[in-house]
């Protein structure tokens, strides 16, 4: 997808093409046509995914008809650094430089006599950080009833800066009604808060960081049999010292199996997908946030736009259909500058050939074959770990090894079996049993048609004594 096919002007695309830029980064293509129809944005992005220009490209646009008074903005951009703001200017400067935008920086170490004078002058955009606006506003340099936009950038990081409140009182005094462009990397409560208070029927966007940012995640790919997945899975569950981890499937049907599966081998597992109502889906991840739970099996849609702390693993239990979705789901490890490790299962087929290949190609770099990996004897054997934080995953206390190949079984007979024992539910807290999914211990002749690995042999160890309920329902589409 080409930069034309935005809704952005003849002047602001030449600026981009020279620029550099060819294609739109996923931000910029799904923010900047929301923003020239005047659409509020909740972006969830971080620095490095092209969010600056996904709004500043159509701001230009917008601010091209019209023009400002003295000192009444058109528009304002709240940064919560000095660094950042600067940066900012200098992209409206790079874009904007087909237009005769006016500008004006507001930051802290620069004498206000000259940031009056801006101000005087009329500023169609003024960049600020928040307390050096309030300054000039409480000596009465600035008004704020004209700004017909408003950007509130990094917001997580005004969080952490202790600006928060100086943002509400700006955006309490914006009587006007103006359209908000809200970003943040992370939604802690606060900032959740914060959007429900100032964002009118946001379009809420969320993209993961740049394939070339993920560097401290470790990534491997497992080539296995496609009957070997599930014990695969397994495997490294055993062997590698996860402190939490996220898997991954492609389809709703196999998140159920793959948690069904997992719970009947005494894993602490938790699933999250699309069939599932809110309040469960809230409740799964309380369990997993608190660690309650270790392991979450999540489809995609379901994981999107979760506020999930940094885990220590992401398991592709299926190659992702889409790129952008491997990115994605990898992103959910590694943050922040942690470590974190994503394994990727794949089959010999021409598909997930073909789909590793477009990993390959987005993220530019091969995915590193795990040459090491070799299906061995099911046996328990969890590791010491080595980091106080890190601990072998929950399993029960023995497994009867096995090298019996999983059958693949029709979703609905498995699904009730997960269903059916919920009827023996062990510990106080007793679900509703219309609704709870948590696999619980169960007989071997109470699971006629799962395949021998696959069965419950042992009661099950190190289980929290929540029980989540599972219903159906969508959850988590970012689209509106
Ligand atoms: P940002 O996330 O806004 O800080 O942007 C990160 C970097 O990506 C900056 O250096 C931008 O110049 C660059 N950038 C933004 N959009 C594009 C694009 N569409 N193509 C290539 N580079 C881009």
């Amino acid at each position: 997808m080409g930069f034309e096919l935005l809704g952005l002007s003849e002047p602001t695309l030449k600026a981009v093409a020279d620029a550099g830029y060819t294609e739109p980064t996923p931000i910029q293509a799904q923010a900047a046509p929301q923003v020239l129809m005047g659409r509020d944005i909740l972006g969830i992005a971080q620095t490095g995914t092209g969010k600056t220009a996904s709004f500043t490209l159509p701001m230009i646009d917008i601010l091209a008809e019209g023009r400002a008074r003295a000192r009444m903005p058109r528009s304002l951009i709240l940064e919560p650094t000095r660094e950042l703001a600067a940066q900012v200017a200098e992209s409206f400067e790079k874009y904007g430089k087909n237009h005769k935008l006016s500008m004006a920086l507001l930051i802290g170490g620069v004498n206000f006599a000259e940031q009056e004078k801006a101000l005087n002058r009329g500023a169609d955009v003024l960049i600020a950080t928040p307390g050096r606006l309030l300054d000039h506003f409480e000596r009465g340099k600035l008004l704020l009833n004209g700004i017909d936009i408003l950007v509130i950038d990094e917001a997580d990081r005004m969080l952490d800066m202790g600006f928060i409140p100086d943002v509400e009182k700006i955006c309490e005094r914006i009587t006007k009604k103006h359209q908000t462009l809200f970003f943040s990397a992370t939604m802690p409560p606060a900032i959740h808060r914060l959007t429900k208070k100032f964002l009118d029927d946001p379009k809420k966007i969320e993209v993961a960081r740049p394939a070339t940012a993920a560097t401290t995640i470790t990534q491997k790919l497992v080539e296995v049999g496609p009957r070997d997945k599930r014990k695969a899975l397994r495997q490294l569950l055993r062997t590698e010292e996860i402190k939490n981890a996220i898997i991954f499937c492609n389809r709703k049907r196999d998140v159920k199996e793959v948690y069904a599966s997992l719970g009947s081998h005494g894993f602490s597992v938790g699933q999250l997908h699309g069939d599932m109502e809110q309040r469960d889906r809230m409740e799964t991840l309380r369990q997993f946030k608190e660690n309650e739970i270790q392991l979450l099996v999540a489809s995609d849609v379901a994981a999107r736009g979760l506020d999930v702390p940094d885990v220590s693993h992401v398991f592709n239990f299926d190659v992702p259909g889409h790129p952008d979705d491997y990115v994605h789901r990898i992103g959910r490890t590694g943050r922040a500058g942690r470590k974190g490790t994503a394994y990727t299962l794949a089959v010999k087929s021409k598909l997930d050939v073909r789909l590793i290949e477009g990993i390959e190609k987005l993220t530019g770099m091969p995915l590193p074959r795990d040459e090491d990996f070799s299906l061995e004897r099911e046996k328990r054997a969890p590791r010491k770990s080595a980091d106080s934080d890190a601990k072998p995953v929950k399993e029960k206390a023995e497994k009867v090894s096995s090298d019996e190949a999983e059958v693949e079984k029709p979703q609905g007979k498995q699904h009730k079996r997960a269903e059916s024992s919920e009827r023996t539910p062990r510990g106080k807290n007793k679900p509703d049993s219309a609704r709870s999914g948590r696999p619980q211990r169960g007989r071997r002749d109470s699971h006629p048609g799962m395949a021998p690995d696959d069965m419950p042999k042992e009661p099950f160890v190190g289980m929290g004594p929540h029980v989540p309920a599972f219903l159906s329902g969508p959850f988590g589409a970012t689209k509106k």
